[in-house]
């Protein structure tokens, strides 16, 4: 190994350690392929860009009154950019908009603190707030919480905290609580929290742009924002629709988004764009938008129809394949999770 290959390997494994703070963040969320780049910034339209930290992507509008940017994704990479911004433009950044809190996306809008003001859906503020000490479980943890003692044992635990359990279990008391459940996906480095909260939809103008920021409903998380910039025909879907890919779906929300996510990209399918950017793999156009809804309906009707006929749900997880998408990345990395997530979901929503 030479001394370049040498420092850009150690780059890589910095990168990603920076990347993913905490163990068991880097299992529920997105992983990175070991050498892959590190940053860059990618122009789109007009004076739309999207910029990569690895494998996450944020965006940002340039115009003449200042910088409208997309998740800030760690503080690393915000200094970058803002070298970066400072260096290709004379206005400064004037928005920092959050797609939701997750740890991996959220972080390091405090170095545009100074310009900037902060936006975000009204849930997304909430989910920043560290649950107190004996907060209740929220309503899928509960439905798992069988012995009713408020907090999830191991054997109570869905996968995603069964998997990676003592790293979850911080204080090591052999169960989880809220607190606890919370911390993977949203502790870690700082988050501004927003200045402005909207509940529906709000538009951002400048410099005679504008960013309408749309809420649809419950998808990934209940406080994810879709910024659709409309002069460039763009939306960002952040970790919740990711085209030409199978959705990374998981139960550590807290929550069911099921069957809410349908709905969400119904939603989403009938705003005014062409192309869009997620936060992770490559910009699509509307019609990965309508595959993924197609993709979401037939596992979640399988799922359901494999429910209804009484089968078990290691049986179901077998059954339910939907070849017709293996063309789709990640397609044997998470059609197995995808219909496990979708069972669990789905039997809360009929159970409860
Ligand atoms: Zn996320």
């Amino acid at each position: 190994m030479t001394i370049g290959s040498l420092q850009r390997f150690l780059m890589g494994a910095i990168a990603l350690l920076l990347a993913y703070p905490t163990v068991a963040h880097a299992q529920f969320g997105e992983g990175a392929p070991p050498g892959s780049p590190g940053r860059e910034i990618i122009h789109l339209t007009g004076d739309l860009y999207r910029f990569r930290d690895v494998r996450h992507y944020g965006m940002f509008l340039h115009t003449p009154e200042g910088i409208i940017v997309v998740d800030p994704t760690n503080p690393d990479t915000a200094a970058w950019l803002k070298g970066e911004l400072d260096s290709r433009f004379d206005v400064p950044v004037r928005y920092v908009i959050y797609s939701h809190a997750h740890n991996d996306h959220a972080p390091g809008g405090a170095v545009f603190a100074d310009t900037a003001t902060f936006v975000g859906h009204e849930n997304m503020a909430k989910n920043l707030m560290q649950p107190a000490a004996g907060a209740p479980l929220l309503p899928l943890e509960a439905h798992w919480d069988t012995n009713g003692n408020g907090s999830i044992e191991e054997s109570e635990a869905p996968d995603a905290y069964a998997n990676n359990f003592a790293e979850v279990d911080l204080d090591g008391n052999g169960s989880l609580s809220r607190r606890e459940m919370w911390a993977p996906r949203f502790q870690g480095a700082p988050v501004p929290p927003p200045d402005i909260v909207y509940s529906d939809r709000m538009t951002i103008s400048l410099g005679g742009k504008t960013v309408e920021l749309h809420y649809t409903g419950i998808n990934h998380t209940d406080g994810m924002t879709v910024p659709l910039f409309r002069d460039e025909r763009f939306i960002y879907t952040v970790d919740h629709l990711t085209p030409k890919r199978l959705p990374r779906m998981t139960v550590d929300a807290g929550y069911a988004y099921l069957p809410d996510w349908l709905e969400s990209l119904r939603r989403i399918d009938e705003l005014d764009f062409d192309y869009v950017s997620p936060g992770h793999e490559s910009v699509g156009t509307k019609a990965d938008v309508s595959e993924q809804r197609r993709y979401m309906n037939d596992l979640v009707d399988a799922v359901s129809a494999a429910m209804d006929a009484g089968r078990t749900r290691e049986e179901i997880v077998e059954s339910v394949r939907l070849e017709q998408y293996s063309h789709l990345m990640e397609y044997e990395l998470s059609i197995a999770n995808n219909v496990r997530a979708v069972e669990t979901m789905l039997r809360f929503v009929r159970e409860r």
